[in-house]
């Protein structure tokens, strides 16, 4: 069983249906995943000219349908791991036992809800939660980011490379970020800190974003900057609270997986992708931890059942 449909979950399906696993894949309610919401990728490796987030994900999900993976729409509820057997819910209701489970529910960026902010971001307008997947349609232009932690400082030191100006917005008097995060962007000529400021509105031509308007905490006093991006950095929530009763997590929630391999605490449970991963958080490095799921699991059920031989083709 694979929870998920992002790189992470297509990945694990082509390694382990090309292994006669079987699998089936449930989709949740993001078929895709978070790449269904960024416009062009083109850090993917083996797609020179870029490809939209969306067309990519139609592709992994032909190519692991085409090894026969059983790819079902349905959202899991629930999860049992407690016995040899693992029990999963769908839509509440359908119960399905697996030899083995790999979660590939990946994580959701945190938004601010603001109603302008949702409608560029669903346009492909001009807001973004990935400076690193984003920043290279911004290039020579000025582009504001709010947050205040270790991504939000990540991100705008990257902006600052390809941006003409970068201006933060960290809502409080102070940085949540450690010292040397910190440190990088006040020592970055580009990068203009604004502290006490809360985003009001994103502004726009109602095509692509033209601007931010903000307001100081402390003075009221309300500004507008030039802008023609809006990146947010404001954390991710990885989706695995149905897991919490089971698995290791964090203290933010992510999987703990065992180093350098996607093996869970969990005998035949395996984690791939953002769920487990607060660090890089790429497609193609989500993509290289569902086949590491795929590869994982396919040796726990050789090891499990002598009759279940571990194929040579996964290894081509
Ligand atoms: P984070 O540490 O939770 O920081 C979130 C930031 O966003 C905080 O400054 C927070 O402000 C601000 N924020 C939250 N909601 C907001 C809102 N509605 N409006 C405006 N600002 C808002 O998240 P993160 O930066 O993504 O980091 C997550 C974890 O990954 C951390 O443990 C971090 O150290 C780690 N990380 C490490 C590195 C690195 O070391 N290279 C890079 C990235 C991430 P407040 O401070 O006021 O709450």
């Amino acid at each position: 069983m694979i929870i998920g449909s992002g790189p992470a979950g297509y990945t694990a399906a082509i390694y382990a249906s090309r292994a006669n696993m079987s699998p089936v894949l449930y989709q949740g309610t993001q078929p895709g995943g978070q790449l269904t919401t960024t416009n062009e990728v083109e850090n993917y490796p083996g797609y020179k000219d870029g490809v939209t987030g969306p067309e990519m994900m139609i592709e992994f999900q032909e190519q692991a349908k085409r090894f026969g993976t059983d790819i079902r729409d349905g959202w899991v509820t629930k999860v049992d791991f407690s016995g040899e057997i693992h029990k999963v819910w769908v839509n509440e209701t359908k119960e399905i036992h697996c030899d083995t489970v790999i979660i590939a529910t990946g994580a959701s960026a945190k938004y601010l809800g603001l109603p302008s902010e949702q409608k560029y971001l669903q346009m492909g307008g001009g807001v973004s939660a990935c400076a690193v997947c984003d920043g290279f349609f911004y290039r020579n232009q000025e582009v504001v980011i709010v947050g205040g932690g270790d991504s939000a400082c990540e991100e705008a030191h990257y902006l600052s490379k390809l941006c003409k100006k970068v201006t933060m917005l960290v809502r409080r008097d102070e940085f949540r970020a450690s010292k040397i995060m910190q440190a990088r962007v006040k020592n970055t000529k580009n990068i203009e800190i604004m502290y006490n400021t809360l985003t009001e509105e994103v502004l726009g031509d109602g095509q692509v974003v033209t601007g931010v308007k903000v307001k100081n905490k402390i003075s009221g006093k309300v500004t507008e900057i030039p802008a023609t991006g809006f990146f947010v950095a404001i954390g991710h929530k990885p989706n695995t609270d149905i897991f919490k009763d089971f698995l290791e997590l964090d203290e933010t929630g992510y999987i703990i997986n065992v180093p350098g391999t996607s093996k869970t605490n969990i005998e035949g449970v395996f984690v791939s992708g953002d769920a487990a991963d607060h660090v890089y958080r790429q497609a193609v490095t989500a993509a290289g931890t569902g086949c590491m799921a795929a590869l994982d699991a396919e040796r726990y059920l050789a090891a499990k059942d002598a009759n279940f031989e571990v194929s040579t083709s996964t290894y081509n």
